[in-house]
Formats: structure tokens, sequence, C-alpha cells
């Protein structure tokens, strides 16, 4: 069994196979999965909240990504603080900073980020991150909001191996994409070594960000198994062992119920 601990599959991208999609997913052996609500608009975080509704094995988080901080509208977080304390929603995120595209304003990522983090806390779930070029400014707002108290996930990290360990001795869990089979990308998997072994996660960050060899392909949770494959062999596991210890990890940090079998 796996845990693909970061899926957008609430997109219109999968508006046409969802059925598909998640059928294709139990195949691969990804029984369980957390569907992130926090693209683009209001409606991502509805989405994700209705397929956890009619799916005994689909979590919602919602928040906003923080591409779209400086949009966020009184509104739209009136969306965010009724959804957070439903049964079915187990984190708060996307959220964070991304100032590789500074799609807005630094300060408001900031603000946005820190505001996200005590809703969090409201409603006693983890905080799952989205952070790129922004590791240090990120510590520091977690550490500020004593984020590491509800729980934290990297997730999709692109840091340094510095920077897996910084974030490994704050006590979080950092989540492994399929960028990690890219060619290039060995520093990043340098970095999985640096992870204690009870920290780590793999996701698809699907419809994004294929593993190699679906790489410009639309990708989708069943394609784990790829990512999965790649952190295995950094960690020098088996296949089997990784699938159990993530699926082990993605329980505990989303504080998920044990498996049920005949749900799948
Ligand atoms: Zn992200
Ligand atoms: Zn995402």
């Amino acid at each position: 069994m796996l845990i693909d601990s970061h899926a957008h599959v609430d997109g219109p991208e999968f508006d046409a196979d969802r059925d598909e999609v998640l059928a294709r997913a139990r195949a691969a052996g990804v029984q369980r999965m957390i569907v992130i609500g926090a693209v683009d608009e209001p409606a991502s975080a509805e989405r994700a909240v209705a397929l956890a509704e009619r799916d005994p094995n689909i979590w919602a988080t919602v928040a906003t990504h923080p591409h779209d901080a400086a949009k966020m509208t009184p509104d739209w977080w009136a969306v965010h603080e009724r959804l957070a304390p439903h049964p079915r929603v187990v984190a708060i995120g996307e959220t964070g900073l991304d100032y590789y595209y500074d799609h807005s304003p630094r300060a408001e990522q900031q603000a946005v980020f820190a505001r996200f983090i005590a809703l969090a806390r409201t409603v006693g779930k983890p905080v799952v991150c989205h952070i790129r070029d922004a590791h240090d400014d990120a510590r520091a707002i977690l550490r500020e909001h004593r984020a590491a108290e509800l729980g934290i996930i990297i997730h999709c990290f692109t840091g340094t191996p510095e920077d897996a360990a910084a974030y490994a001795a704050m006590g979080a869990y950092i989540s492994f994409s399929g960028i990690v089979t890219y060619k290039t990308a060995q520093p990043l998997r340098d970095a999985v070594r640096q992870v204690p072994r009870d920290r780590l996660l793999v996701e698809t960050d699907c419809p994004y960000l294929a593993p190699v060899p679906k790489r410009g392909k639309r990708n989708e949770p069943a394609f784990i198994t790829y990512t999965a494959e790649a952190v295995a062999r950094e960690v020098g596991i088996s296949y089997e062992d990784l699938a159990a210890l993530t699926t082990e990890n993605a329980t505990r940090i989303y504080r998920l119920p044990p498996a049920n079998p005949s749900t799948y």
C-alpha cells in the first residue's frame, strides 16, 4: 500500500476521467490519498472536501497557494474558516512562500502564510507547506508561530541537503515528488538521506511534475510508484519497505484512521 500525500485530483485536468484515474491508483497500490484544495480559487477547497466526503480513502486539505496570496478576500478566508474544522479535512495547506515565481508580493505571502498557521492552530491540524527559494524565511515564520507543535509537512521539497537537515531538526516531515527521478536532480537525491526515515513522505503533486518515465505527461496518483522506487534506492531499502514506511508516516502526520482494506 502507498499513500499519495499530495494530489490535486480535484482539478479540471481530471474532470473527464477522474473515476478511471482513481481506479488506476488503486490498481497500482495507491489506496489512499490526500487531495489538496488550494489551487487558483476557493472552489478548489470545496471540490477537495466534496471528493473526501464521497470516498472513504480520500482526505482533503484547504488553504490558498502562495501564488494567490495577494488575491485573498474576506469571502475567500471565510470559505477556509468554514471548511477547516470539517472532519474530512486533515491539514491546512498548501500555504507557504514561493520566491521563485513571486506571483504575489513577498510581504503578502508571509502574512497569509502566518494567518494559515494560525487557522491550523485553531483547528488543531498540521500545516502543508509549499516553499520554493524561500527556506530561511519559511523556517523563521514556522518557528515564530510554533508550527512544529501542529505538525509541518514540507511538500515537493526542492531545497538543498542542508535545508532538508534544517527542516528535519525542526521536526518537519519532508515529501518528495517526481522531481527526485529527474536526471539533473542529484542534489535532491542527496537530500533524501538527510531526512530521518520516520519523517519521509512521497507525493505526486499531480497533475504536475510527472516522474520519469512519464515526464511531460499529465501526472496522476498511480505514477507515484516511480517516485517511491527512486526514494527507496536513495534510502537503501526495498520498494515494499519504503511503501510501508511512507504509509506509516503519512498516517501519523495526517492522523488518518487505520487502513480498512474492505473499503478499497
Ligand atoms: Zn506546491
Ligand atoms: Zn500542490
